[in-house]
């Protein structure tokens, strides 16, 4: 019996998973394969909440091998020597994996195909699976990858999407292929306590529930803070519990301003993938410099401590930042408003931020932080990279009557209507009544502050 390894990375599903389907081409016997990679846990990707997640996924994709007749095998180390490994204990003769274009992956992928031809033994690697359009696939004539999204989205929404591929029925998993035990997120600590919970099935579940009741509104209401009217699924695509070229095709039939507004949100993140894969260097330095001499931990160390535990001062930035610790998620508003808030009203660095949007974030993704980061720090892919956003506008317009603050800093929630954005207003016993910090710093002197720095005083 010819027997398939499918590397299982950021793709845990058995819905639409074409390395899968590739894998059990003439009915080969296949050994579903997920090595957690010492050097990823290393760089610090290993936040706790998306440590939980995980378990989630991973235990989720096992129940439905197992009700398949197979089983998830889980190995831990050097990705590339326990793939090998596996290969050799299985005697099999070809791998299947899904593409990558972050660098990391694609050194990862390079050391594999040699360590397995070596053996003999044949790697496949497949396109759109954690991508609807792959990096790399579309590029202006002028360079190798888009700068700007909207000629981008132009070209993304007249590709043609691959079909949706159906979850296998039965598979078979050769005997003797032994597997760790799997992770359970009971054995996590420092969890948010109201993070989600993952895995395909709840995915699925939540696509389809959005795609009933929630997608009609979006365009009207995905900036609407209290309502929470967003799909909330980027987790199961982080984690590809969900295949994003069904989500698109879904969302698609599914039909209407809502869907089209959804879909144009979706093309976001394959743009960003095909920016940072063509400039890996982005995760960590100035996509575009302005030559900033930010404040940091040691110049601005309280401000920050303010900014990461929600006591800045102004009710949305911190009702936002304390959602995060929360949740382990962020709605979107409230993510451009805070790293806003962050570097140009504090003026501070802008990878201090997005680390702590990683450490915490369960959809935490190098492409998407780190450039929707530079993207609000005016060092990335905006054409308006000195845009601020004031965040008592923001809070008068995305949460007009206060509830979005209320639901996240109690001791507002005495404040009626539009006035718990300004605390500060209060006078006397009012005010002595409120236990909430005054603002770390006056919106004017920020704004100043900034303007000198990127030479527009
Ligand atoms: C500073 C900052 C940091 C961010 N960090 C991340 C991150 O680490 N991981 C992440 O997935 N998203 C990130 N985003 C993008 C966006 O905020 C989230 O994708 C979105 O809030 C997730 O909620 P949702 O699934 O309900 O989104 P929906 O509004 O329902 O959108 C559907 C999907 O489209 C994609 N999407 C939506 N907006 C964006 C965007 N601006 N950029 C890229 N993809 C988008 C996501 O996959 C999302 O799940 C960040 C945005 C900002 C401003």
């Amino acid at each position: 019996m010819n027997v398939s390894v499918v590397l299982f990375t950021s793709d845990l599903r058995l819905h639409d998973h074409p390395p899968l389907r590739a894998a059990l081409d003439g009915s080969r016997e296949v050994v579903p394969l997920f090595v957690r990679d010492r050097a990823v846990d290393g760089a610090g990707f290993a936040a706790p909440n998306r440590l939980a997640f995980l378990a989630d996924c991973l235990r989720d994709l096992d129940a439905g091998l197992r009700q398949r007749g197979g089983r998830l095998v889980l190995r831990s180390g050097d990705l590339v020597e326990e793939v090998c490994r596996v290969a050799g204990e299985a005697e099999a003769d070809e791998v299947h994996l899904a593409a990558d274009g972050s660098a990391y992956a694609q050194r990862r992928e390079e050391r594999l195909r040699h360590a397995l031809e070596a053996e003999g033994v044949r790697l496949h690697v497949h396109g759109t699976v954690t991508t609807v359009v792959d990096p790399g696939v579309l590029a202006p004539g002028s360079s190798d990858h888009f700068a700007v999204f909207t000629p981008y989205f132009g070209h993304w929404s007249r590709q043609r999407l691959r079909d949706v591929l159906g979850a296998p029925r039965a598979l078979r998993v050769p005997e003797g292929v032994g597997s760790e035990e799997l992770p359970d997120r009971k054995g996590l600590s420092g969890l948010s306590p109201a993070l989600a919970e993952g895995g395909e099935t709840q995915g699925r579940a939540r696509l389809t529930a959005w795609l009933r009741s929630g997608i009609p509104a979006y365009e009207d209401r995905h900036d609407d803070l209290a309502g929470d009217a967003t799909s909330r699924l980027s987790p199961y695509l982080h984690f590809g519990a969900l295949s994003p070229v069904e989500l698109v095709h879904r969302a698609r039939a599914a039909g209407g301003p809502g869907a089209e507004a959804f879909v144009r949100q979706v093309a976001w993140r394959d743009f960003h993938r095909q920016v940072l894969a063509a400039r890996p260097g982005a995760a960590l330095a100035d996509y575009r410099t302005k030559h900033d001499r930010w404040r940091t931990e040691r110049t601005a160390g309280e401000d920050v401590e303010a900014w990461r535990e929600g006591r800045t001062g102004y009710p949305v930035v911190d009702a936002a930042m304390r959602q995060l610790l929360h949740e382990g998620w962020m709605h979107n508003r409230g993510r451009l408003l805070t790293a806003s808030f962050l570097t140009k009203t504090l003026y501070v660095d802008w990878r201090i931020g997005a680390r702590h949007f990683l450490d915490l974030l369960v959809d935490g993704d190098v492409a998407n932080n780190q450039l929707n980061w530079q993207w609000m720090a005016g060092t990335g892919t905006d054409s308006r990279p000195n845009r601020v956003l004031n965040p008592v506008t923001q809070a008068k317009r995305y949460d007009p009557d206060g509830a979005y603050v209320r639901r996240w800093v109690p001791e507002l929630a005495g404040l009626e209507g539009a006035a718990v954005h300004e605390p500060w207003r209060l006078r006397g016993l009012d005010r002595a009544a409120v236990d909430y910090p005054d603002p770390v710093v006056d919106l004017t002197d920020g704004l100043a502050r900034f303007k000198r720095a990127r030479g527009r005083d």
